[in-house]
């Protein structure tokens, strides 16, 4: 079995393809070399080696791969025309981490590997550069430190010991950059790094540069573990049994003077999807050195840089002298760099984030990916692509990850409000979006509040799990490409990056601008579109959707073939839902009708009634009521199907528990205090969701099902005679035997029979039933012969078919999917393991009996991508999901269907 994949000079024994083995960045770098694109000579070791280092163990490992690595970088010192450990003509190597997919800053890379106080020396003549080469030193003893003698900071408001060092001397000498350090200034700080890892790990830093290897590949083995790349594995769900590669690289050094240089750049723009090349670069840097923000970054192209100097208010004159593009600054490293973007987002057919290094000179491409980009950029390159002819339709659909248009239909700032809104700083508007909420400064304090904005000088790759929990993410320092810029467009999150303006002190919680000095729960605004930092809560409003939002939406009608229908209570929610291409409802919940104020107080007669005629007197009273509800529905839905359900919540959620109330409601009804105590205590369940709920209500209180049924029939009457149509079908909530449907079933046609000679008019209605008890999914052969429909109600059968309440589970799911018991939350995502038979069961069953038998789902899962998949796959006729999961549902349909 092959362990190692060799690349470079144009040759590769790996391919794109490969991504499984070698993971992205590996594959990616076999790919470039083949064709033709200049990449330093490396290697790289698979991601089988990473389980098979679980399983075994250091030295079994080194002891499997050992020869094939040797003869690796032997032949990587034959391409460089250096040797690795040499004193006189070294090589020195870069060893990067690498899963199948990006988790950009989550894993582990050493740079400068095969340096010790030798070595240095004769790199440093034989480049002639003394400054470089201990550069050089520095850098790798602080990465190696850090990343294989575990050299972190102590605590959360403690800085990097390495930087602690380094910001010391640059104190004491009066400077503020790392490129002003003397070379005895690198040497000074060397030593110092060196006897700090001593006396906190008890370790000497090691010389030997094999040694030094070894250390660094396990350590990258070891990150694939370690918690930022657990929890961003989690967040994805990437199973732990994937793996990291290693790659192993020639360096290529971009720190070796004003002729070189390194960056990373995007083929279009991440953040609104606009097809232009844009990118950041540092002259005399390295590695991370433009993500970390340690230096302002200057901008690739002209455009771009003067786009920026406009927003960072920097005068022309004062940008061509500081700030110059790489357009202006190195024309022909540009224009080659130019062209390898085109080369690659043609190759891949899809927009590219790539990282490049110049050294002396000469430019090397480093990385190439499929880039992290927001909700309106995915869908706008999808729609370029097509269109410039790089991709198909069928291509374009596959390429937008669907929870990624839920971005799209969030909030956006209300322009009214906006201009009355005090801006109190500009930044780079890093990742688009409005956000609002109260100031945190540490990323494990985002819970703290419901709406919080982590404020940080610049994040680091630990602070993922804050950044997911905050609205969203300002920094003062970093730019474009810094890690909160690329991490906040990734999860579509709000960001404003490098406003240079703000004074941000973790000792004191506090973030100055001028005078104005905010804490610890303030509230401020962000506006990711345009850079702004706003003072306190700005209002916001629905965005707009338009453009390529509908062009990909009319796709998705092309080719999907499951329907999307929607939930919705309200006339209102149903005129969003159909905006958003809603094709009818699947799910009506009529108890949420009862709750407004008038409503609620015949509903509550209603049930304090002893008596039919008590009862049927209030239910009197909510007849004009539900049906003015219905005739909104209906217009709304103009002509499309709207299920109904019938009251499904057990009684005692209507009745007033709370003494005051019980008051108001004794005097209104003119009975006793006691009367009304007495019936709540009545109504008091074990296990209310087990309860008197659903058709055993209407069971039981007949007359409720009769006044619900006259309401929804005399409502499509009613509209039939201006001229609309509706198709009603009524839904019987909770069946469990064949009875309880018949009976419910029975009612409802007998009323509507009733109106229907009442009023000397008919229309066409359904009478179907829900599946959410497990039981009626076992007898849907027998339910089916009675029923027209089918709509699988899996909250209430998920709940029912694992035995965890709904209301209850969030006490332990969190802890049973950390332990991993659970994968996910199955009230998220379909358990098709389990759950699922009893879907799919039910609909053989169904259709068995009545084989063009309607069925659908109802559930929160029915706006859930992989759960919309299944049902499709079930072979459903439709998913009704909440309004603005629609368009994600279509999209899904559309991906399910190709
Ligand atoms: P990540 O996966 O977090 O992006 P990388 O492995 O890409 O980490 O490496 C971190 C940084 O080091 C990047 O900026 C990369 O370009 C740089 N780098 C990696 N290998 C080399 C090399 N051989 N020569 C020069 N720079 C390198
Ligand atoms: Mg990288
Ligand atoms: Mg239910």
């Amino acid at each position: 079995k092959t362990r190692v994949y060799r690349f470079g000079n144009k040759t590769a024994d790996g391919n794109s393809k490969m991504k499984n083995l070698l993971g992205g960045k590996g594959a990616n770098l076999a790919e470039m070399s083949a064709l033709g694109i200049p990449v330093p000579p490396g290697f790289t070791i698979t991601t089988e080696v990473c389980t098979e280092y679980n399983q075994l163990g250091k030295d079994a490992i080194i002891e499997l791969v050992k020869e094939e690595v040797e003869q690796s970088i032997a032949n990587i010192e034959t391409q460089m025309g250096s040797v690795f450990g040499d004193k006189e003509n070294p090589l020195l190597i870069s060893v990067r981490s690498g899963a199948r997919v990006s988790m950009p800053g989550m894993m582990d890379t050493v740079l400068n590997l095969g340096l010790n106080d030798e070595v240095v020396i004769g790199l440093a003549k034989r480049t002639n550069n003394e400054q470089f080469a201990w550069d050089s030193y520095r850098r790798f003893i602080q990465m190696y430190g850090g990343v294989v003698m575990g050299m972190k900071p102590e605590s959360k408001d403690d800085i990097d010991p390495f930087e602690e060092i380094m910001e010391h001397l640059k104190h004491k000498r009066g400077i503020q950059l790392d490129t002003e350090f003397t070379v005895q200034d690198l040497k000074d700080l060397v030593y110092d790094f060196k006897d700090t890892i001593k006396k906190r790990t008890g370790k000497d830093f090691p010389t030997d540069p094999w040694e030094q290897l070894w250390g660094a590949i396990m350590a990258v083995f070891n990150s694939w573990n370690g918690d930022r790349a657990v929890y961003y594995r989690n967040m994805h769900g990437y199973p732990a049994d994937w793996g990291t590669a290693v790659n192993v690289q020639a360096m290529v050094y971009g720190n070796m003077g004003d002729n070189s240089g390194t960056g990373v750049c995007f083929t279009r723009d991440a953040g609104t999807g606009e097809n232009v090349f844009n990118g950041e670069y540092l002259i005399n840097a390295q590695g991370e050195d433009v993500v970390a923000g340690v230096r302002t970054p200057q901008q690739i192209t002209k455009l771009g840089s003067q786009r920026w100097a406009k927003l960072a208010k920097i005068e022309e004159d004062d940008r061509l002298e500081n700030y110059p593009s790489l357009e202006e600054l190195m024309p022909s490293i540009f224009n080659e760099l130019n062209e390898y973007q085109d080369i690659l987002e043609k190759h891949y057919r899809d927009m590219q984030d790539m990282e490049f290094t110049i050294q002396d000179g000469k430019l090397w491409i480093l990385q190439t990916r499929n880039g992290k980009r927001t909700g309106a950029a995915t869908v706008k390159i999808a729609m370029d692509l097509l269109k410039e002819g790089m991709i198909n339709e069928k291509e374009a659909l596959l390429l937008i990850e669907p929870n990624k248009l839920d971005e799209l239909l969030h909030p956006i700032f209300d322009p009214t409000a906006l201009k009355r809104s005090n801006v109190i700083a500009q930044g780079l508007p890093a990742s688009p979006g409005a956000a609002t909420g109260r100031i945190v400064f540490f990323a494990d304090e985002a819970k703290k509040y419901k709406h919080s904005i982590l404020v940080r000088i610049e994040t680091s790759p630990e602070d993922l799990e804050g950044m997911n929990i905050a609205k969203g993410i300002l920094t003062a320092r970093g730019g474009m490409t810094s890690h909160a810029a690329v991490v906040a467009r990734g999860m579509g999150k709000c960001c404003v990056s490098g406003a240079g303006a703000l004074n941000i002190n973790y000792k004191t919680r506090t973030l100055t601008v001028g005078d104005h000095v905010f804490h610890d729960g303030d509230w401020i605004s962000l506006n990711g579109t345009t850079g702004n930092v706003i003072e306190g809560k700005v209002a916001t409003m629905e965005p707009e959707l338009s453009g390529e939002f509908a062009e990909l939406m009319t796709l998705a009608e092309k080719y999907g073939e499951i329907k999307v229908r929607t939930n919705a209570d309200t006339p209102k929610d149903a005129k969003i839902a159909r905006a958003f291409g809603a094709q009818g409802i699947g799910l009506t919940r009529t108890e949420h009708m009862f709750f407004e104020v008038d409503r609620i107080k015949a509903m509550r007669e209603m049930i304090l009634a002893n008596t039919i005629k008590g009862r049927k007197h209030a239910l009197d009273e909510l007849l004009p009521m539900q049906r003015v509800d219905f005739e909104g529905i209906f217009e709304a839905m103009q002509g499309q199907s709207v299920t109904i359900r019938l009251l499904d919540p057990p009684l005692h959620e209507f009745v007033p528990h709370q003494l005051a109330t019980q008051k108001e409601l004794a005097e209104d009804m003119h009975i006793s205090l006691q009367a009304v105590k007495n019936k709540v205590a009545e109504l008091e369940e074990f296990n209310p969701m087990l309860g008197h709920r659903g058709c055993r209500l209407g069971n039981t209180y007949p007359e409720i099902t009769e006044m619900q049924t006259r309401a929804i029939i005399e409502a499509a009457l009613n509209l039939k005679e201006r001229g609309i149509v509706c198709k009603p079908e009524i839904m019987i909530p909770l069946v469990g035997t064949v009875k309880e449907f018949e009976m419910q079933s029975e009612i409802i046609r007998d009323t509507a029979n009733k109106i229907f000679e009442e009023r000397d008019d008919t229309i066409e209605f359904l009478v179907g039933t829900m599946i959410e008890v497990p039981r009626a999914a076992l007898v849907a052969d027998l339910i089916a012969e009675k029923a027209d429909f089918f709509s699988f109600g899996t909250n209430d059968l998920t709940q029912m078919t694992f035995g965890y309440s709904r209301d209850d589970a969030s006490k332990f799911l969190p802890i049973y999917i950390e332990k991993g018991i659970l994968k996910v939350d199955p009230f998220e995502v379909i358990d098709q393991e389990g759950v699922g038979q009893l879907i799919k069961l039910g609909t053989q069953r169904g259709r068995a009996t009545k084989p063009n038998l309607k069925v659908g789902i109802c559930g929160e899962h029915g706006g859930e991508p992989s759960s919309v998949e299944f049902c499709y796959n079930t072979g459903m006729d439709y998913v009704s999901c909440s309004p603005y999961r629609v368009p994600i549902a279509r999209l899904v349909s559309a991906q399910a269907a190709i």
